[in-house]
């Protein structure tokens, strides 16, 4: 079924995107650097099919963290829940994502999947024998969960992260000393920078969000994708920690489970109703899109989303 397009949602757009002035894309991986900061596109996605859309929603977002949620909901339904919380934690941080300072002082175990030293160990989690069968296996739950088999990476992402990821080197050469990690660490970034190089438009991230509100079923065929269980994990780290060190603010203006990733992708999952894909590669100073927010703060409060 074609998306389509939303005079409302349009009205919506042009209101938030005033904000993208008050935004910067990220540079620190030099490739997302080129993104255009007045950007601003949304997509809905419905149990039944339907789908409604604003601005440009062609274009295609690399899903950066976003792609945390769907590698934490893989490994719990390869490994189980007890393996899973025995190697990362469950609570939000208040850090950036890219934090170092808690691992120190905690007992090493990163304090949830959604910041990068967690979502590191999640990735390491993914079985297969080497990068290229984890990452195809990954990605074909991406493909099923978006109903879109030509979703690929974007490989000028992942290696322009791949050879500016010191942080994350860091973090992975902290954590293998402290044997939460047990494998190389090069191969390790090769498979997270892909995964965060997965590349989809904003209905795809509509329709993958629209799952997870659905517990994890595709309601038009009524195949489930997820264990429930694994669905409600998930959408409980998107309202925890889905926004970062905002996720507190988020969840009082706004209420919905989201995952936000820097290149300005924010996936949401309004509980039984349907998912939001937002592109808005302009961020403000905690990594979320800023006019995103705005978007979304303006959707919330006009059709009373918040699950509070
Ligand atoms: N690939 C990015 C990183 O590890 C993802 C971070 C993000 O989207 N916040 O730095």
């Amino acid at each position: 079924m074609p998306c389509q397009k939303s005079d409302e949602l349009q009205r919506f757009v042009e209101e938030a995107k005033r904000y993208t002035k008050d935004g910067k894309v990220a540079d620190y991986i030099p490739e997302l650097g080129k993104a255009n900061p007045g950007d601003l596109s949304i997509a809905i996605n419905y149990p039944d099919g339907r789908c409604i859309s604003a601005g440009d929603i062609d274009k295609k977002i690399t899903l950066q963290s976003i792609s945390k949620v769907i590698s934490l909901a893989l490994v719990l339904m390869e490994r189980g829940y007890r393996y899973v919380f025995e190697r990362v934690g469950m609570e939000p941080t208040g850090d950036p994502f890219n934090s170092i300072a808690k691992l120190e002082t905690m007992p090493a175990k990163p304090l949830n999947p959604m910041i990068n030293a967690g979502a590191l160990v999640v990735t390491h989690m993914i079985k297969g024998d080497t990068v290229e069968d984890r990452f195809n296996r990954l990605l074909g739950f991406i493909r099923e969960l978006a109903d879109d088999s030509s979703i690929g990476y974007c490989e000028n992402v992942a290696r322009s992260e791949f050879e500016s990821a010191d942080l994350n080197r860091a973090l992975c050469y902290f954590l293998k000393q402290h044997n939460i990690i047990t494998e190389d660490v090069e191969p390790l970034l090769d498979l997270y920078t892909k995964q965060c190089a997965v590349e989809m438009n904003c209905l795809g991230l509509a329709r993958i969000g629209m799952i997870f509100a659905m517990d994890g079923v595709d309601p038009l065929n009524g195949k489930r994708i997820m264990p429930d269980d694994v669905a409600r994990i998930c959408k409980t780290f998107m309202v925890t920690c889905g926004m970062y060190n905002a996720s507190g603010e988020f969840a009082i203006k706004i209420g919905i489970p989201a995952k936000s990733g820097v290149s300005g992708g924010i996936m949401g999952a309004v509980p039984g109703k349907f998912g939001i894909g937002i592109f808005g590669p302009a961020l403000d100073e905690k990594g979320n899109s800023v006019a995103g927010l705005k978007l979304l703060e303006l959707l919330s409060k006009r059709y009373r989303l918040s699950m509070f």
